[in-house]
């Protein structure tokens, strides 16, 4: 696919989760800009956002386009300097309907510019998950795995939904077709499945 923070910014509104005061908040919010491995956000400094932003600069993102290809992300933020506020008016032109040029000045921009991402692809059949990072972070490999205490007894892939484990001395799972519903790793005799890094 397209680089995914593009895919991110292609479908516009995205859903922003922050923690607030150690609770989960929701709400939906537009990509400006993707530049640079950067995705960058407009909020206003009275929000809740904003001070939820404030407290605990990180942000978890999903967005789904009409192919139900979808697009998590998850990273720290940073806010930056004003000048990016022109530049996100300059490439979204609604928003001088919301925001007068008086009003501005209650703007502020921030990116996230460093994190993790998944791609979970509903298209195909079995769906099909890859990982990637941005800004420096390192790729958290996606999905189940089987480690040297299997027997081969072949439990597990009898029990895979997506036929994602095929045989061999040690059994194999392709983390790429693994839907992380866990169903091998509850089952196997053996204790021989890692759970997978969640999102
Ligand atoms: S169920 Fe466990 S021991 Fe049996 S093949 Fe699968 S991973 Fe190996
Ligand atoms: S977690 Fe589910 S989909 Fe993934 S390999 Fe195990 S049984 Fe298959």
């Amino acid at each position: 696919m397209e680089n995914p923070l593009e895919f991110l910014r292609n479908i516009k509104s995205v859903a922003v989760a922050t923690v607030d005061k150690g609770k989960p908040a929701v709400r939906m919010s537009d990509v400006m800009l993707a530049e640079n491995d950067k995705l960058y956000f407009l909020t206003a400094r009275g929000k809740p956002y904003y001070k939820q932003l404030k407290e605990n600069p990180e942000i978890a993102i999903v967005g789904m386009d009409k192919n139900y290809v979808t697009v998590r992300v998850k990273g720290k933020i940073e806010f930056v300097d004003k000048s990016y506020v022109e530049k996100i008016f300059e490439t979204n032109p609604v928003l001088d309907e919301v925001y007068p040029e008086d009003t501005k000045e209650i703007l502020e921009v921030f990116c996230l510019s460093e994190g993790v991402g998944e791609v979970f692809d509903l298209s195909v059949v079995p769906p099909k998950r890859e990982r990637f990072a941005f800004g420096g972070a390192t790729v958290e490999e996606p999905g189940y795995r089987i480690t040297e205490k299997c027997t081969a007894c072949g439990i597990c892939e009898e029990l895979c939904p997506t036929g994602a484990i095929s045989e061999g001395d040690i059994y194999k799972i392709d983390r790429a077709i693994c839907l992380e519903c866990g169903r091998c790793y509850e089952h196997c005799p053996s204790d021989a499945i890692e759970q997978a890094t969640g999102f």
